[in-house]
């Protein structure tokens, strides 16, 4: 495994979608959010109890759909000087056609981005940062 070194693309895993806190009225337990893959709801469960309820807000799916987007907006551009990332020509800029990009994984905790590669476009008067 390779260190997490505190750098100035570490994205961070907050925004729009944090709801806080929430704690079961039945034993004071802090409850945890829980997608129901079913029925596309999100709940939140007690682990000390039953009690289950579902989220008001469904805040998780709106994060995710503008989760891409924020994402790279975090990312700084000048990543492309940073000496220590893989490049890659293989990856066109789609904006500008540039064929150097320097790339990197999703710096998120989320299981499911774990994999999600982006690229920041090396020209300088583009500096188009996509993920594939
Ligand atoms: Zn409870
Ligand atoms: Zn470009």
């Amino acid at each position: 495994m390779s260190s997490r070194k505190a750098s100035t693309y570490e994205v961070r895993d907050e925004g729009p979608g944090y709801v806080g806190i929430i704690f079961c009225p039945e034993c004071n337990n802090m409850l945890y959010p829980r997608e129901d893959k079913e029925n596309k709801i999100l709940l939140y469960g007690c682990r000390n109890c039953d009690y289950k309820s579902i989220a008001s807000r469904s805040c998780i799916y709106v994060n995710k759909l503008t989760h891409d987007i924020d994402e790279i907006k975090l990312i700084n551009p000048d990543v492309i000087s940073d000496p220590t990332l893989p490049q890659t020509e293989e990856h066109p800029c789609p904006k500008c056609a540039e064929t150097e990009a320097v790339f990197f994984q999703s710096q998120t905790r989320r299981a499911e981005d774990e994999m999600r590669l982006y690229y920041v476009c090396k020209n300088r008067k583009c500096l188009n940062r996509w993920t594939e």
